[in-house]
């Protein structure tokens, strides 16, 4: 076998990987034109990579590396049930130690009715299994025809068939047959973007009503569950209004709607608590988790389910799972990512520190002539660019334009902040320095400072009309 390593040069590196390896959310023809940044280690909140720049991690990976790399008690943990049982499944009534420590360990950290946990190794393979528990619990409760899944345009729930169609991402469905039957999509509660002339009050309740006539247009007895993000991720860090959650919860629990709030971004300390849910005044029936639940180091995932959905599931054999359901390995790593997180007392470092830091920070780029917005809840944040704030214009070019031009400015001075559309995120670790958080933000005012000549100079500084 050829060894390939950190050692080789970027450029053969980037071959290799363009002759073999098929990149998600990439074309690979720009891909392998441009070649791929090699990142070859991490260390904090800093990536390295194949050229030796050190890179400040604004995303956290992919909104998912809480505890920040190159935590040794990680890698000791993995080793040590690798050596103990690498493997072992947990259908037909078998069982393992990691998978009944972790299971209670989520079971004690979520909202008190709220006991067991099924297990998958994504938040994808997780919301697969959402639909078919929504689903099979009408079905048990003989409301077969209860089966509709009301979801929201933008919003992000993972990338297989059942996620990706209760997904609200346009461009993906028009991929490979999506979204598959009985899904429906209401508007997000994107007040700066669709807002209009209301205020974001008013927008709030307007959107969550949209869910009330969805139901009965679809029909109340037949409507399994609403899926949404406490506040959408993917979808550009949309933080709704106030009168948002409340209104949707009052509906769903007057259609007798299930309620799948989606934590697998706000779960784990993002927003100040173990769950978004606490923190956006939501009381679901099952939470989506993965990502900071092992702070990406296996990957993992699950759904977190209500006693009283347990007990109706429980009834009958569930014909469902995956090979790596509660995967010995990837709980182990997942428990001990719970145990620094509360040991570090991570949650109250993110409320009382990281958090308003960052939010301190990050408004003072408010001012700048490209920002129209400065969108923060947590650690989670956006900054949506305008070529006008005052009418909160988009731009005439093409969506996504000024974003790309911010994000690779962004890069070129050492800081990973992904673009959504013309919307720039930042989600670092949670683990942040304060420090750090001065450099991420110094490092976006500077990227904000050249994208914003280049813009100009190229005459992309244009309203739409
Ligand atoms: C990332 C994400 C998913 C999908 O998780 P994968 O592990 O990539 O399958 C689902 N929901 C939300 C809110 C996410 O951000």
């Amino acid at each position: 076998m050829s060894v390939i390593s950190n050692h080789m040069p970027t450029a053969e590196l980037q071959a290799l990987d363009a002759a073999h390896h098929m990149h998600p959310f990439t074309s690979n023809e720009a891909l392998a034109n441009k070649g791929a940044r090699v990142i070859t280690r991490a260390d904090g909140v800093y990536l390295t990579d194949s050229d030796g720049n050190r890179i400040l991690d604004g995303m956290a990976g992919l909104w998912c590396v809480n505890i920040g790399y190159g935590r040794t008690e990680m890698a000791d943990a993995a080793a040590r049930q690798m050596k103990e049982l690498p493997y072992y499944n947990t259908f037909f009534m078998t069982t393992h130690v990691p998978a009944i420590a972790l299971a209670q360990e989520v079971a004690k950290l979520a909202p008190a009715d709220m006991n067991q946990i099924f297990f998958a190794s994504s938040g994808s393979e997780a919301n697969d299994t959402n639909i078919r528990l929504v689903r099979t619990y009408w079905a048990q409760k003989g409301k077969p025809g209860k089966s509709h899944i009301i979801s929201r345009k933008n919003a992000y729930h993972g990338s297989s068939v059942g996620s990706g169609s209760l997904g609200g991402m346009t461009y993906m469905h028009e991929q490979g047959g999506m979204p598959i039957p009985g899904i429906h999509h209401i508007n997000q509660p994107d007040w700066w973007s669709e807002g209009g002339d209301m205020t974001p009050e008013e927008f709030g309740v307007a959107c969550a009503k949209e869910l009330e006539a969805k139901i009965l247009e679809l029909g109340e007895d037949k409507v399994a569950a609403f899926i949404a993000e406490p506040v959408q991720g993917a979808g550009g860090v949309i933080v709704p209004p106030e009168t948002y959650w409340p209104e949707i919860q009052r509906i769903c629990d007057e259609y007798e709607i299930l309620l799948i709030a989606d934590e697998v971004i706000c779960g784990f300390g993002r927003l100040g608590a173990w769950f978004g849910s606490e923190v956006m005044g939501i009381k679901p029936h099952i939470m989506t988790i993965a990502k900071g639940l092992s702070s990406g180091y296996q990957p993992i995932g699950g759904s977190i389910v209500c006693d009283e959905v347990a007990e109706v599931i429980g009834q009958t054999e569930f014909n469902h799972g995956y090979t790596y359901s509660g995967h010995p390995v990837a709980a182990a790593v997942a428990l001990e990512n719970l145990r620094i997180m509360q040991e570090e007392n991570l949650i109250e470092h993110v409320r009382t520190a990281a958090a308003p830091a960052l939010k301190a920070g990050l408004e003072t780029l408010a001012d700048h002539p490209l920002v129209g917005e400065v969108s923060i809840k947590g650690m989670m944040a956006s900054l949506a660019l305008t070529p006008h704030k005052d009418s909160r214009a988009k731009f005439a070019s093409e969506r996504g334009t000024i974003g790309t031009i911010c994000r690779d400015r962004a890069f070129a001075n050492n800081l990973v902040m992904r673009h959504v559309g013309d919307r720039m995120v930042v989600s670092p670790p949670l683990i942040i320095q304060q420090e750090d958080i001065d450099a991420l933000v110094e490092r976006a005012g500077k990227a904000l400072d050249e994208a914003y000549s280049e813009v100009k100079s190229k005459g992309l500084l244009k309203a739409a009309s």
